[in-house]
Order: C-alpha cells, then structure tokens, then sequence
C-alpha cells in the first residue's frame, strides 16, 4: 500500500541537455505518459566537458533558449551547476524520485557521464532510461553489414542511412498540460551563462532562440528558402538556408520533424530536387555525428594519420587578423565579421575562410576548430569537428588538401554583386564589383575614389595567394 502510494507521486526527473523542447521529446513524453510528476532538470556541467566547455556565444544561446524552455514548464525548469553525475544523485535523493529519463547525446564526455550515470543509478535501486532525440538514425544503426563503420559520406548516407528501408519515425505532440513537480534549486541567472559585457546584445537582432523560434524558422524556411535550396544554398547573399543549425543543435526542434516536413512540401510544392538535397545536408550531419561516436578522437586527432607531421605553421599576428577579418581577402573578412557579429557563418564562406587559415596561412585546423566553438551559436562537436577534419583534408571523406579554395574566384563566383561583402566590410563598399573582391589590383584612382588607402583603412592582403598556395602543395608532398 504505501509503496504504490509512494510510486505515485514520486518525481520521474527528466534531465533535458541538447533536447530543449516539448514537441518530439521521447523522454518527456515517456515520462508523461507514465502518469507519474514530472521535475524537469537542467545541468550546467562545466566539470566533465573538459576542453569542450561550451563556448561564448553557446552560452548566450543557452541562456535565451532556457528562458524559453522555462517558460514552456510554466516556469518549473529547475536548474544546477555541477558534475553531473553528482548532481542527479543528490536531486535524486532530495526528491524521492525512482526513475531518471533523458535523450541521449554523443560528444565523447557525455557518453561517459551517462555510463557512470546508468551505473550509480542502477546501484541505488533508480530506473534510469536514454531515448533518442537528437538524430534521425542512431550511429550504431548505420554501420556496414560487416559492423564497422562508413568512412564515406555517399554510400553512408544512401546504404547505412536510406538503405534499410526504414524512414525517420513520424515527430511526437508536444504532451499535453504534463504535471510537474515543484523543486527549487537555482535560477537561471545562478548559471552564469551571461557574460558581464552585453556584446551578446547584437545576437539578439539576428535570432530568436527557444522552440517557438525554431518552429517560425522552418515555417519561414519552408515558405521562402526551400524552392532554389540546391542553387541558391551557396550563395551567402540569398535567403536559401533555413539558419535552423543552433536550433537543431540545442534541440530545439526534432530533425524527425525537419526531416518530414521537408518531404511534405518537396512533394506539395513539386521541389524535390530543393528538397532532396537539403535532407541529404541533414544526412551530412548524421554522417559527422556516426564519425564522433565511432571515432571519439575526432576533435583533436587526424584521421588521417599522415597528417600527423604535417609542417604547421606558428604565426599568431596571421591567426589574430584571420579571427577579427582583417585578411585583405573580402570574402574572408566578410565571413569572419558576419560571425563575430551574428554568432553565424554561411556554409560556402565557413569553407573558404577554412581552407584559407589551414592551406593559404597553413595554420593549424585546431586553431579554426576553436574560433568557431567560441564564437559559432551552433558550436557543435560533431559538425564542428568532421567539418574542420574536412577543410583540412585530414577527415573522412575529406576535401582533398590540393583542392585550394581561391577566395578571389570564390568571392567573384558566389557574391558576384558584392552585397554580402559590401553588408560586412563596409569601408570597401564604394569599390566598384571588378574590384571588389580583390581591392589591390585596383588602379590608384579608383581605391581614392572609393575612399580605400590600403594598410590604412583596409588590409593590404597578408598573404600572397600564388606563393602560399605552393607552399602549402610542397608541405603536403612532403608528408
Ligand atoms: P542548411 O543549409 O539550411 O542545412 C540544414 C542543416 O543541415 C543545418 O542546420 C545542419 O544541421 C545540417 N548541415 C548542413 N550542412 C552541413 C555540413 N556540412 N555538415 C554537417 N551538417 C550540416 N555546423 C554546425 O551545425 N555546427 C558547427 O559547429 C559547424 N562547424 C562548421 C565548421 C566548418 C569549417 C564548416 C565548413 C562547416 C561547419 N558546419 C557546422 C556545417 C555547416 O556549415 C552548417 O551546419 C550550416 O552552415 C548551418 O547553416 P544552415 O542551418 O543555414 O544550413
């Protein structure tokens, strides 16, 4: 008698991480449907993430997106800071709850804290349960018939993914009017996500974090971005992307849902083409995340391992104007603005600037890695990781090193009108197009006319493409 009394209005703690929505969330839902009171938790967990502390402008994001989630619980978010391991326990035992439900999530130190988790909890008699709320095919569903993993995006995508016939299951509702359970820990200011200096502020103009948000970016990407998606996805100027990827990294919206309501309006709309290839950019991102669980060293080791002497160079007046867009190159500069000010980067111009730091600067990937888990709002580790293992051709099914991105003909052939560089290095914006993209080859006259004094008002380039594209040749024969 007194046990089933007890069971019924014991706490089921749903510990939210990347999953910070209502709508298709199995664990929530779960838990919901088991009747029982809800005590959803969130973790800052700044002990276990060791060098993969989430970065600035994550930690914005986070904050904006908890707001959101909070408010969604009717404000019963409870929050904590701490190890994680240590904090599930104690709320745990400070509430009486018996069973701990929560998404899984793959950046090697997660995995390890939900193993102890899964241990401790199994020692003190607590039902502990992961669903899957992150990814549209779990990684060790998509491995080869002989259980290794694809190293290749394509026959990853079309055999491990699409080849089993099983589509990504239908999104979940949101569950209705849940009952939560009341426990005070800390506010969310007690997390400290904020930093004292407001520059997060010019963030806010550009998102809108939080799961409604997410849910009026796909409706506008839907409307607007979809049709020419295949086209127009490369061009950094144009409203092709759906800028959904902070909001799938936080979880904010399902990619089961992304993923179904694209094939509802691809084939609406008569836009397969569109269509297909944005699932298969989603498939890309499936691919980084089966390359992170399988090979945990991704964010740091070479897959490669030939690249393992590779010459790198040390020069840290290259990587600081690379960082603050002070190259010389415009495309560069303009990516490297777009992101310090908007916490984003359009995918054509993060390759560029990418290949542009390891091949042209022959700087380290590492370095990019960390300026953008810095400063990116959708820092990942997977994509972040696969992607810089990409551009530096050191990856999986990598971008081969001798495939030199020239930022003059990239700028000239995706922004051939110089409106997205013209938006982030104003003081070049009277240039006329012919020069735009590579200002020093403009006579005398024209650089006075458009007010320009190179090395004074905008950097004289700080490297030499043709030389630095030789000398980044001869270090990879060399390897
Ligand atoms: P869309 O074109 O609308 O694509 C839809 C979704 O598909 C994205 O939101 C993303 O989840 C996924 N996607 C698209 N392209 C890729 C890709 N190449 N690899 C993996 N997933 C992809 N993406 C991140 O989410 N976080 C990162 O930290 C990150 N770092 C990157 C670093 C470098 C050097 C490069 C070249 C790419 C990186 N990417 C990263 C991948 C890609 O640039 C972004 O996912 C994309 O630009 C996000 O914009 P979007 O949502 O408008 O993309």
């Amino acid at each position: 008698m007194i046990r089933s009394a007890k069971h019924k209005t014991a706490p089921i703690i749903v510990w939210f991480r990347q999953d910070l929505r209502l709508r298709d969330n199995p664990a929530l839902l779960a838990a919901h449907e088991s009747g029982r009171p809800i005590l959803p938790l969130y973790i800052l967990d700044d002990k276990n993430s060791g060098e993969w502390k989430m970065g600035g402008a994550g930690r914005w994001w986070l904050h904006a997106s908890l707001t959101a989630l909070s408010e969604g619980l009717r404000g019963k978010l409870s929050f904590a800071r701490g190890g994680s391991v240590k904090v599930l326990k104690e709320q745990v035992r400070k509430n009486g709850a018996d069973v701990v439900y929560w998404n899984r999530c793959y950046e090697p130190w997660r995995i390890a804290c939900d193993t102890a988790i899964e241990a401790e909890l199994k020692s003190m008699g607590i039902e502990g349960k992961i669903f899957n709320a992150s990814v549209l095919f779990e990684p060790p569903t998509t491995v080869k018939k002989d259980g290794t993993p694809y190293k290749v995006f394509t026959p990853f995508y079309q055999k491990g993914c699409l080849g089993k016939g099983l589509l990504p299951p239908f999104p979940e509702a949101a569950p209705e009017n849940p009952t939560l359970f009341e426990n005070k820990v800390l506010s969310l200011d007690g997390l400290k996500l904020l930093p004292e200096k407001t520059w997060y502020r010019k963030m806010e103009q550009h998102w809108n974090p939080g799961e409604r948000g997410a849910q009026e970016r796909l409706e506008e990407f839907l409307d607007n971005g979809l049709k020419d998606y295949k086209e127009g996805r490369d061009f950094p100027s144009r409203s092709n992307v759906s800028r959904l990827s902070p909001h799938l990294h936080f979880g904010e919206i399902s990619p089961r849902q992304v993923w179904h309501e694209i094939r509802a309006r691809m084939v609406a709309e008569r836009c397969e083409r569109d269509g297909e290839h944005f699932l298969r950019e989603l498939g890309w991102r499936e691919f980084s995340y089966s390359l992170l669980y399988h090979f945990p060293g991704l964010p740091r080791t070479n897959l490669q391992k030939k690249f393992d002497n590779f010459p790198w160079r040390n020069d840290k007046d290259a990587l600081k104007s690379w960082q603050k867009g002070q190259t010389g190159y415009p495309i560069v500069d303009a990516g490297m603005r777009e992101l310090w000010e908007t916490g984003y980067m359009h995918n054509r111009v993060r390759m560029i600037v990418g290949s542009f730091l390891v091949k042209n600067l022959l700087l380290h990937w590492h370095h990019g890695e960390d300026w953008f888990w810095d400063t990116l709002v959708d820092a990942d580790l997977a994509n972040n990781s696969a992607s810089w293992q990409w551009i530096a051709g050191c990856g999986a099914d990598a971008a081969p090193f001798f495939r030199i991105f020239n930022p003059v003909t990239q700028g000239q052939k995706f922004d051939p009108e110089g409106v997205y560089v013209r938006k982030y290095v104003p003081e070049i914006a009277k240039l006329p197009d012919k020069y735009l993209h590579s200002p020093w080859q403009a006579p005398a006259e024209v650089l006075e006319r458009a007010g320009i004094k190179l090395g004074q008002n905008y950097p004289a380039p700080i490297v030499d493409l043709q030389l630095s594209r030789k000398r980044a040749l001869a270090a990879f024969k060399g390897l």
